[in-house]
């Protein structure tokens, strides 16, 4: 993308309305636009980056055997009613009228709406077991929405269900959850730590949240410090294999790690002092297990070998892909920006024409353009008339990991600059060797 072709609105004032940064951030570098209190537009490099989360995603969601779908954003109060939800849910749920006079709402989470697809279709042990899950708008009316995108009223959200024969099948696909979420998040360049939590208005007993440290977090967080030294890593994992699956959960469970919801006091105070951290953290994701609560109530049973009919067993599990932008934000940036993770970033590397105009140049730059683009890499080449001051300004706003410098006196020597945005080293390159390290960095053969 050419810089001058595209559409970035920066914003060189900070807005006053933005309390933490990432938040800031996101509106001085055009990524998102407030429509209302908790609606946002999404410009192009927000939608950019919202798009590579949810690539991401769908990528791991594939590797642990889910299969993708998508459900209507308006769904009719019925199913509601038949869970008992309708009312349970309070204020938050934004309950609409059509012109029939039917009660119709905005998806908060949709348990009942899937059920009701599963009870249509499914009556077999045979189908079983099945992961579906969509990503998909949601709607909450948010008493207090704030911080951007962090706690919206409309936000995007992956939300997965999974229906098993019995008890044991299910909390298999709960651990396939868990494992497949650790990888989720390490690829996009964060350490999200399953905690115990409370499992609110979905119901149920066993549910963890993934939570990503942060001081501006809303949630208050107790762990043992061990919990951080763990990392998932590029270890393979059959996803199909119930051992393989439990053994990763016991190792990322087993240390204290709760939110304020389940914190236990004295059982915090069997991890020895030193390790004991009191810390902040954002909430990414969730997982649950209820078994039959949606099940008996909807009536979705299915048929065992031995011919009984029974509830099945279910969970659900959550991704806030929206809230992602903020909390990566949040984990990674520094005082002149966002530090996108190479695994997120909307544009590969930064290209800055130091002396737009000239023909060597602007012949260099373009040259690289054409190269980068060719390996399947997305450069955003800055080609406007600016001075460089400003130029590099907005790629530091901006984030891109990777920027390559390109001006008249380098190229005397022939000579680029290639500059990481993390550490703000910079090295002296031929163009072919700047090429060939970006290459690198992505995985791509050059
Ligand atoms: P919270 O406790 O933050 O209100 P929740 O526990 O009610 O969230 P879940 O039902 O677990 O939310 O939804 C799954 C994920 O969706 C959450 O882990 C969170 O990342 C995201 N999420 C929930 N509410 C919002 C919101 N208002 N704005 C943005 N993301 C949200
Ligand atoms: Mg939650």
């Amino acid at each position: 993308m050419r810089l001058s072709r595209y559409f970035l609105p920066v914003l060189k004032e900070t807005p006053a309305e933005a309390q933490i940064v990432s938040h800031r951030y996101m509106l001085r570098a055009g990524m998102i636009k407030q429509a209302s209190a908790g609606i946002y537009s999404w410009l192009p490099l927000g939608f950019k980056v919202l798009r590579k989360i949810e690539d991401i995603i769908h990528e791991e969601q594939a590797r642990a055997g889910h299969i993708p779908m998508l459900m209507p954003t308006i769904q009719s109060a019925d199913l509601w009613r038949e869970s008992g939800r309708y009312d349970a849910y309070g204020a938050e749920m934004l309950r609409i009228t059509d012109r029939h006079e039917r009660d119709m709402l905005f998806t908060p989470t949709a348990e009942e709406l899937i059920t009701d697809i599963f009870r249509s279709n499914v009556s077999s042990y045979k189908d079983l077991p099945l992961t579906l899950y969509q990503i998909q708008w949601k709607f909450r009316d948010e008493i207090r929405p704030r911080f951007g995108v962090m706690r919206g009223r409309e936000f995007y959200m992956k939300d997965g269900y999974n229906f098993d024969l019995t008890k044991e099948d299910a909390l298999h696909a709960y651990n396939r959850h868990l494992v497949s979420y650790l990888r989720t998040y390490e690829r996009m360049g964060l350490q999200a730590i399953p905690m115990r939590a409370d499992s609110g208005p979905i119901g149920g007993d066993d549910t963890h949240e993934f939570l990503v440290l942060a001081e501006t977090g809303e949630s208050e967080v107790f762990y043992d410090s061990e919990i951080t030294d763990l990392k998932f890593g590029s270890r393979e994992i059959d996803f199909d294999d119930k051992a393989q699956c439990q053994a990763v959960l016991e190792e990322f469970t087993s240390r204290y790690a709760r939110t304020d919801e389940t914190h236990d006091e004295a059982v915090f105070h069997q991890v020895p002092e030193e390790r004991r951290r009191t810390a902040r953290g954002i909430e990414v994701g969730q997982i649950f297990y209820f078994g039959t609560k949606y099940s008996e109530a909807m009536g979705a049973s299915v048929q065992t070998p031995d011919g009984q009919k029974v509830p099945v067993h279910m969970g659900s599990h959550g991704i806030g892909v929206s809230r992602l932008l903020g909390a990566i934000i949040e984990a990674s940036h520094d005082d002149k920006g966002i530090i996108w993770p190479e695994g997120v970033t909307p544009f590969h590397c930064g290209i800055v024409n130091l002396k737009q105009g000239d023909a060597e140049a602007d012949a260099a730059c373009e040259s690289l353009y054409a190269s980068l683009t060719a390996l399947g890499l997305e450069p955003l080449y800055d080609d406007r008339s600016e001075r460089a001051g400003g130029k590099f300004a907005t790629m530091d706003l901006i984030g891109l990991p990777w920027r390559i410098t390109v001006g008249p006196r380098g190229l005397k020597n022939g000579v680029v600059e290639l500059t990481s945005r993390r550490t703000g080293e910079s090295e002296e390159l031929s163009p072919e060797a700047a090429l060939l390290k970006i290459a690198q960095i992505y995985g791509k053969a050059a």
